[in-house]
């Protein structure tokens, strides 16, 4: 129905070019060491979704009690999808395997096709998640570049469609808090509330793409209930700094959460025993939030060494949470970079040519990420 023909094609663009890979070094870990910091020194700061589960987790895992979930019958996941949906204030919850499945889901459910998403113009709906609000859902999103990746109300209520025949018309307004590509910058609480506001006035849903909004909260020092309150549905996820192996969640209202059952399941998301997976997704909602403000310490170290550093341009208070950009000036070769860090034990990622990126979390420590910073600072100085 609506796949594309390129799916069935050997030449698929999925698989013919690698240049918008996050990480431009391409070769194996392998042939570094073997990829864990305890065991050789590697300190990986590629992204927070390297992080393993605790070993908390994985004993909850081997005895987590399951049942086939299609049939409802998980008790571990009903468990999850409960506390959820307590946690945020809302009716029910859904867990996804990702979340990429969780916003496309979303958008599915507050959009028809034909019509318009509006969100920033670096959001991860945009540029990591395959078109498919256009290959799913039959919208395109309309883009609107904030600075630091911050959408407020006066940058929102231009792009929304004048109710005339003749424009496609707005279906969605999707905001990402923290912002990935702006470097973990955090939308306050007000500035929400009046998108809310200005959301309801003009009629339209809105969604969260919540990724890492436990890395908001902890940042605001606001509950995630409080600080998601006014939106149709949130999705975040429980694999990143919550350390989870797999998994993500949406929340919402009853009737949208059994409507993103259905589609789910047309996904090929319908999981059986997935309470093993639940099992460690209780002790990430549970226990894990509390302990992110070290990452954000640990990233606010990095950023301030890097930025003592020649020819570095960052903008400190951008560094907000967990995620660290900073740009190489004078057409300086991110990728070069990247790979010489790696050849140190470095791991990091590329944003685009110019830009390095380095994300925090509960698998690298403080002092690993004093070892990072210099090591940084030494290969950038190298020119
Ligand atoms: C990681 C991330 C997602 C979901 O990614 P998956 O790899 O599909 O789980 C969605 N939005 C943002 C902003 C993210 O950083």
């Amino acid at each position: 129905m609506f796949l594309p023909d390129f799916c069935w094609k050997s030449r698929s663009p999925w698989l013919v070019d690698n240049s918008y890979r996050m990480t431009t070094d391409t070769a194996p870990l392998s042939e570094v060491k073997a990829p864990t910091q305890a065991a050789t020194g590697i300190i990986d700061l590629r992204s927070d979704t390297v992080t393993k589960p605790t070993a908390a987790m994985r004993a909850a895992m081997a005895s987590a009690e399951v049942g086939d979930d299609v049939y409802g019958e998980d008790p571990t996941i009903n468990r999850l999808e409960a506390r959820a949906a307590e946690i945020f204030g809302r009716e029910a919850a859904i867990f996804v395997p990702t979340g990429s499945m969780g916003n496309q889901i979303a958008i599915r459910l507050h959009t028809q096709h034909g019509q318009e998403v509006v969100a920033e113009s670096r959001s991860h709906i945009l540029d990591w998640e395959m078109a498919m609000v256009a290959a799913f859902s039959g919208c395109q999103i309309r883009p609107v570049p904030a600075e630091r990746g911050i959408l407020t109300w006066a940058h929102i209520e231009p792009a929304i469609a004048g109710k005339i025949y003749y424009r496609a018309q707005t279906g969605l307004i999707s905001l990402e808090n923290t912002h990935n590509m702006a470097g973990g910058t955090v939308t306050p609480l007000a500035v929400m509330q009046e998108i809310w506001a200005g959301a309801k006035a003009a009629g339209l849903p809105v969604h969260l793409d919540g990724a890492r909004v436990f890395n908001a909260a902890t940042a605001l020092g606001v509950d995630v209930a409080e600080l998601t309150r006014g939106f149709d549905t949130v999705n975040f996820c429980l694999s990143k700094g919550l350390c989870a192996p797999v998994g993500s969640m949406l929340v919402g209202s009853r009737e949208l959460i059994a409507r993103a059952r259905s589609v789910r399941k047309a996904l090929g998301g319908g999981m059986r025993q997935a309470g093993i997976l639940a099992a460690a997704g209780l002790i990430a909602l549970e226990e894990m939030p509390a302990r992110l403000g070290e990452d954000h310490a640990n990233a606010r170290l990095l950023a301030e060494a890097i930025a003592f550093a020649p020819g570095v341009e960052i903008d400190l208070e951008a560094v907000q949470t967990n995620i660290v950009i900073f740009k190489l000036a004078k057409g300086g070769d991110a990728a070069a970079l990247v790979t010489r860090l790696k050849h140190r034990g470095i791991l990091a990622g590329s944003v685009g040519p110019h830009a390095v990126r380095f994300v925090t979390h509960r698998d690298v420590d403080r002092a690993a990420c004093e070892v990072a910073a210099r090591i940084a600072v030494e290969e950038i100085s190298q020119k």
